[in-house]
């Protein structure tokens, strides 16, 4: 069962690519967003404090976060034994803390997919997204932050799952359906998805004009 942390700057795809590797292995999906986000709608206290990080494009202190990530995942390990994890980590504290915690309870991530895309590319696939959804922090100005944020808090953690021998890189400036065959392809390289019975190999199909995405 795929432990797979989804590591990547805010528009390089981690939400679309986490819901559909969650489709394909049936392990569960936990966006910290998703969470905050739900925290935020509740209108508590907790929430309020959420949405003043948030609403900037700051990150949320690592002790909230863990708090409130914990338990999602242990609950997600066993009804499921395995877990997407979209959006956390974060931080190297953030980072060791889990590593921590996975060896603790035998839930050790098997892979980190690090999505990139060109700067600009991710400025306008958010703005795109603010138009459709209208995420407030989905701004220009919060944008560029966020991205700067990621640069400096998040970037570390890119050359730490490298020295671990985990980390799995995928360019997402290409058709969202080649994207998801290489994904696939390198999860069974390392033998953490199983092809199904009577199920093309990605990269024969791709050759072939198919690809999983329209099957
Ligand atoms: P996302 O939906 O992943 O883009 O996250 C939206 C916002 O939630 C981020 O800009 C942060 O403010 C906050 N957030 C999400 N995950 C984390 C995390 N692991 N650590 C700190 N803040 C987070």
């Amino acid at each position: 069962m795929v432990r797979v942390i989804m590591l990547s700057p805010p528009g390089a795809g981690k939400g679309t690519h986490s819901r559909w590797l969650t489709l394909q292995t049936g392990a569960a999906h936990i966006s910290s967003g998703d969470l905050l986000r739900e925290e935020v709608a509740r209108g508590s206290d907790l929430g309020r404090q959420v949405a003043s990080y948030t609403d900037r494009g700051d990150l949320v202190p690592d002790e909230l976060i863990f708090s409130i990530l914990a338990p999602a995942v242990v609950a997600a390990a066993r009804d499921t034994g395995g877990y997407v994890l979209d959006g956390f980590p974060r931080t190297m504290p953030q980072a060791l803390r889990a590593a921590q915690f996975g060896a603790d309870l035998a839930l050790t991530s098997n892979a980190v997919i690090y999505l990139t895309a060109p700067e600009e590319e991710l400025v306008s696939r958010l703005l795109d997204r603010a138009r459709r959804d209208g995420r407030a922090d989905d701004t220009l100005g919060v944008i560029r932050h966020r991205l700067a944020v990621f640069a400096k808090e998040t970037a570390p953690l890119i050359d730490y799952y490298r020295g671990r021998g985990i980390l799995l890189e995928l360019s997402t400036d290409r058709p969202e359906a080649d994207v998801r065959a290489d994904l696939v392809n390198q999860l069974q390289a390392r033998g953490l998805m199983v092809p199904r019975a009577g199920e093309p190999r990605p990269d024969l199909a791709e050759q072939a004009g198919m690809s999983p995405g329209n099957m």
